[in-house]
């Protein structure tokens, strides 16, 4: 089969690779589109805390945000059949410790693997690929493929906003109009967001965050952002803020652009640290900073609010090519061309 890969930093292969092996419980699935992600242009870079500490090595069988069809299956399966339609976990557990054995695979104490990133279970640029039957979701007959690859990123939006708490009402700010970003603006509204403000670099992102239901948006190229947020909170800051940007300098000003008892979400890498952070103001203010990431729990969530159509995340696809044109696609998304959002490779045609 046909692989996209990292041979090293710097530099993509699309190669000819063997079929991935096959376990009594695995599934051997075809892949359909996989997305270009954030993740993997660091690790085509190699300028990455993963690949610093060596949890990233090359060659890097990468690609998480995936969709496929069950070609064929091993001879323990019976959770999915050849032409389920499936999306799967990140995060890939043993299947035999005393968790595994429950079916509590988050608490599995051997884990394999992350697919396509950090100790890489061999990710998604590929023709097929291998995964435990436990790991895989079936999914709905009324979301296409291409959406179904778009869940993986959202799942990281929800966990944000989830950090959040919003009860309702609430203004919350979203940095960064990534996918991500954007998902966040659409997700934070259905949690019940009053008001939801999203900060970008480019009017087309923009103009898509009001798509998703931001009310207000502020180029921050254009304006400096903390005044903006201040003025359109009457001087008291957000209540709280998802950071999808990766800008460390938001992170800087954190505790003044939420409110006090306000929450900070960081779903955002920053590959830096802060020398002068004001610890002391989110003492006083009680405020919360928090990290998040992506969590196996909440795919089917994500996957019903598609479903639904309360999450329409056919704008953040800005560009399907096929296999033959995906390490073109690689080092176009590495140069970082102004209005990409997600670009989908398409390994197989059905
Ligand atoms: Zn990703
Ligand atoms: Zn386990």
């Amino acid at each position: 089969m046909k692989s996209i890969y990292i041979e090293k930093p710097g530099t993509v292969r699309l190669a000819e690779i063997p079929d991935p092996p096959m376990e009594p419980r695995d599934v051997h699935v075809r892949v359909r589109y996989c997305g270009i992600c954030g993740t993997d242009l660091g690790i085509l870079s190699g300028d990455m805390g993963f690949v610093r500490s060596g949890l990233i090595r090359y060659p890097a069988r990468i690609g998480h945000e995936w969709s496929g069809i069950v070609e064929r299956v091993g001879p323990a399966v019976t959770m999915v059949r050849p032409g389920d339609r499936v999306i799967g976990d990140n995060s890939i557990s043993c299947g035999e410790c005393e968790h595994c054995r429950r079916g509590d695979y988050l608490k599995c104490t051997h884990r394999r693997g992350s697919v396509g990133t950090i100790r890489c279970w061999p990710g998604a640029f590929a023709e097929y690929m291998r995964m435990p039957e436990w790991h895989l979701h079936v999914l709905p007959d009324n979301i296409s493929m291409e959406e179904a690859a778009l869940t993986e990123p959202c799942t990281i939006a929800y966990n944000a906003v989830l950090m959040c708490r919003i009860t309702g009402g609430e203004t919350v700010l979203v940095l960064g109009t990534g996918a991500i970003g954007l998902a966040a603006v659409t997700i934070a509204k259905v949690f019940g967001a009053g008001k939801v403000i999203a900060v970008g670099r480019q009017e087309g992102k923009l103009a898509i965050a009001e798509r998703m239901g931001a009310d207000v948006v502020i180029n921050s190229v254009k304006e400096d952002v903390l005044p903006a947020v201040l003025r359109e909170t009457d001087g008291k800051g957000a209540d709280c803020a998802v950071e999808c940007s990766g800008a460390i300098g938001f992170v800087g000003q954190a505790s003044e652009l939420i409110a006090g008892k306000g929450i900070f979400a960081l779903a955002g890498f920053y590959e830096t640290t802060l020398d002068r952070f004001p610890i002391d103001d989110f003492v006083v203010k009680a405020q919360t900073l928090c990290g998040t990431i992506g969590h196996p729990g909440v795919l089917d969530a994500v996957v019903r609010l598609i479903s639904e159509r309360k999450l329409d995340v056919k704008p953040l696809i800005t560009g399907v090519v096929p296999m033959e044109k995906g390490v073109e696609a690689f080092y176009e998304a590495a140069a970082g061309s102004s209005g990409r959002i997600k670009t989908l490779i398409e390994f197989n045609r059905e």
